[in-house]
């Protein structure tokens, strides 16, 4: 790849900034200035500007905590999107959400610009696991436990394939859905089912992957190539 495009893709700059940075001789390649724009980079080329190394990425993966009120999209004409809370740390990127939460529900939702990815991990014969924890205004039942094992069947006669629900607080109000499939609005609909409402609904993990813990609400980093690898 030409270093000016190299440079734009990693630095995050435009080709004419890109141009500028090697003209003023401020970009090495394995540690010599170089000034041209067209000069041939290869992978495991050294390429750093002022001194900071930069590393080619093909693609981002980002881990966001979605705070209530943001809506799963990269644009909204009302409300605040997913993809405009990571600001412009990624001009030159597209990013959007791989799987939605609703408005309403908090936690991890993964921005990328991997389409291909995206499609897998969303495919349902993949199988990616999501957990959330969910506040029902009810206790859980048996005949909840058991309905969503074998497979809910929705009011509108959409059947699910099975999912794992568990307590997690002595009143059985709050517990663990593990689900592998991605209906719309489908654990509000699961317990619908069975009379219960949902009053909160917060996504821990994806696939083997969790919400990092140190990540406050609407704050996002970036995941390393064993974490995404942790996804499916
Ligand atoms: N199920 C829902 O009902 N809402 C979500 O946001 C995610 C799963």
């Amino acid at each position: 790849m030409r270093l000016d495009k190299y440079l734009s893709e990693t630095a995050q700059c435009t080709r004419s900034e890109a141009k500028t940075l090697l003209a003023k001789g401020k970009v090495t390649v394995n540690g010599a200035v170089c000034k041209k724009g067209d000069v041939q980079v290869k992978e495991g080329d050294a390429v750093a500007v002022e001194g900071r190394a930069l590393r080619y990425q093909r693609f981002v993966y980002l881990m966001l905590n979605k705070p209530e009120g943001v809506v799963s999209a990269s644009t909204d004409k009302r409300d605040t999107t997913v993809v405009d809370l990571v600001g412009d740390a990624y001009p030159r990127r597209e990013l959007f959400p791989a799987g939605r939460l609703d408005k309403t529900s908090t936690g991890f939702v993964l921005l990328t610009d991997d389409g291909g990815f995206a499609h897998d991990i969303l495919a349902p014969k993949r199988h990616v696991s999501k957990t959330y924890t969910v506040e029902i205004d009810t206790p859980l039942t048996d005949e909840m436990v058991e309905g969503f094992a074998a497979g809910v069947t929705l009011a509108d006669g959409t059947a699910l394939s099975p999912a794992v629900v568990e307590p997690v607080s002595a009143d059985k109000c709050t517990v663990r859905v593990l689900l592998k499939q991605g209906v719309y609005h489908q654990i509000k609909r699961m317990f619908g089912v069975y009379g219960a409402g949902v009053n909160k609904l917060h996504r821990d993990a994806i696939g083997g992957l969790a919400l990092d813990p140190a990540l406050a609400p609407g704050q996002w980093r970036e995941l390393s190539d064993a974490e995404v690898a942790k996804i499916t």
